[in-house]
């Protein structure tokens, strides 16, 4: 007995075996299939008669085929910092956004840096999200390019409802596909400037990616093709709020390569269940138990992320509370001061607490970095992604 054929996955979502049937579809040969892949992926071309390499009759035929313009950029807004947030559109309207964060270091950023929102001397600070990545990263090299993190969406807005996030207040409206995600990269690499270079993606936009397990696996291997866009999946890393047993499958399927960044954001199971209301679904105990479990390689840490929300998770007893539970566990931590958002009165607490907290885990024999914050001044910083999307909205509503 056969077994039936897994469905195609959409054009832009295709590995390059997966385009050597529908090439053969449209009167062209296995091998046309890849060549298809690499223009798409490598090159990012989308517009199948600029796929030059392609017989005419194959290239009229796959425009016919369509679904290789899943996205639209529809606006670019670009922070002094050089942070770029995208606004894209899929077919059916929906709106997501993405994020391109160039590292601070480098000839072109220097005296262009945004301030820190609590940088002070002596104090370890992270450069931004791209420090979730890769441990051992190396300064960016004097006039190399200025290597970019890129923050995609997984899910338009987020069920997971998590009280102090734009995404989650606005609840889940429809997940994305693989396509659709990783087109977020294919477009979003258009707006690199010249001297800059894709170096690291983490899923850590709007929604939780492991709540669509399926679209974000498939869109790490298309990312992590060396055919493709290449990007090492060290080089990519996914973002959870602590769906357990998906981050058993994400490490199974994976082996661990993946970089882990677990939102915590408490130590003990009533605050993060007040902050988290997936934590009544996989409490603490069980959540540790899973990143024990991550198969990570040697030298590699997990990324715990942990936003500070004044007068719920900030005192500095919960900072030792935190290394206690940590303990053992290859991590580093993010703190991120809270972003304010519109749809709640909850905010940052102050500097002189921000830096209590981290000096706290620091003493308790913790890396621990203060996220900067980037391209505040176009509302791209984390979890405030969705607002954006719903202020847009609520003014195109009313027109
Ligand atoms: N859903 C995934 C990934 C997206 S959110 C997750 O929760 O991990 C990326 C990070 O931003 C998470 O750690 C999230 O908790 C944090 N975040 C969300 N809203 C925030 C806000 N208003 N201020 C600061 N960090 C926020
Ligand atoms: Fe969803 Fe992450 Fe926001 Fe929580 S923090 S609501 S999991 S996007």
């Amino acid at each position: 007995m056969t077994r039936p054929r897994p469905p195609l996955a959409p054009p832009l979502a295709r590995l390059p075996e997966e385009w050597e049937g529908p090439a053969r579809a449209l009167g062209g040969r296995a091998f046309h299939g890849r060549q298809i892949f690499r223009w798409i992926m490598a090159r990012g071309i989308t517009d199948p008669g600029k796929m030059t390499d392609l017989p005419s009759g194959l290239r009229t035929k796959l425009g016919e085929a369509g679904g290789l313009s899943v996205l639209e950029t529809t606006a670019v807004r670009r922070a002094a910092d050089h942070t770029r947030k995208l606004l894209v559109r899929m077919a059916d309207g929906a709106t997501v956004e993405t994020v391109l964060i160039p590292g601070v270091t480098g000839p072109r950023r220097r005296g262009h840096e945004a301030p820190a929102s609590v940088a002070e001397p002596g104090v370890e600070e992270d450069a931004d999200a791209a420090a979730a990545v890769d441990d051992e990263e190396e300064p960016d090299a004097e006039g190399g390019p200025v290597r970019v993190t890129q923050c995609i969406s997984t899910q338009v807005g987020c069920a997971m409802g998590c009280v102090f996030c734009a995404s989650g207040v606005a609840g889940l409206a429809r997940q994305m596909g693989p396509d659709e995600i990783v087109a977020q990269v294919l477009w979003g690499r258009r707006e690199l400037d010249a001297d800059e270079q894709l170096r690291n993606v983490v899923f850590m936009g709007m929604g939780e990616p492991l709540h669509n397990y399926d679209a974000t696996a498939r869109a790490l291997r298309l990312l992590s093709h060396p055919d493709g866009i290449g990007l090492s999946s060290r080089r990519i890393t996914v973002s959870t709020s602590g769906l357990v047993p998906e981050i058993a499958r994400l490490g199974a399927d994976f082996g661990g390569q993946v970089g882990l960044a677990i939102s915590l954001h408490a130590a003990d199971d009533e605050t993060r269940t007040r902050l988290m209301p997936i934590n009544k679904k996989y409490p603490l105990a069980t959540l540790m138990e899973a990143l024990r479990a991550y198969p990570l390689p040697r030298r590699r840490r997990i990324t715990i992320e942990y936003t500070l929300v004044a007068g719920r998770n900030d005192d500095p007893s919960e900072a030792r509370k935190l290394g206690r539970l940590l303990r053992g566990l290859p991590v580093k931590v993010n703190l991120i001061p809270m972003n304010p958002i519109e749809a709640s009165t909850l905010g940052p607490p102050d500097a002189g607490r921000i830096l209590a907290f981290q000096g706290a885990l620091i003493d308790a024999g913790y890396s621990c970095f203060i996220r900067r914050r980037r391209g505040d001044d176009v509302d791209a910083a984390c979890g405030q992604l969705a607002l954006l999307g719903a202020r847009r909205k609520v003014r195109v509503n009313r027109e």
